[in-house]
């Protein structure tokens, strides 16, 4: 698993020092604090990603 920012995407180095934030039992990383910002405004549009993918996994099993 890559350490990226969840909003930009942008590769992160570790122990960077980049700010990180548990949302949901997950951690996310971000490459600065205003891209943390932007998590904290809309954490639903950055989260959702992997649930619909579970549910489309799970709708495709009879
Ligand atoms: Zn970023």
């Amino acid at each position: 698993m890559e350490d990226r920012c969840t909003i930009c995407g942008a590769s992160l180095e570790l122990g960077h020092g980049a700010p990180v934030m548990a949302h949901e039992g997950l951690t996310f990383r971000f490459c600065s604090l205003e891209c943390l910002k932007i998590f904290k405004a809309f954490p639903e549009a950055y989260t959702h990603e992997e649930e619909t993918e579970l549910k489309s996994v799970e709708d495709t099993s009879p």
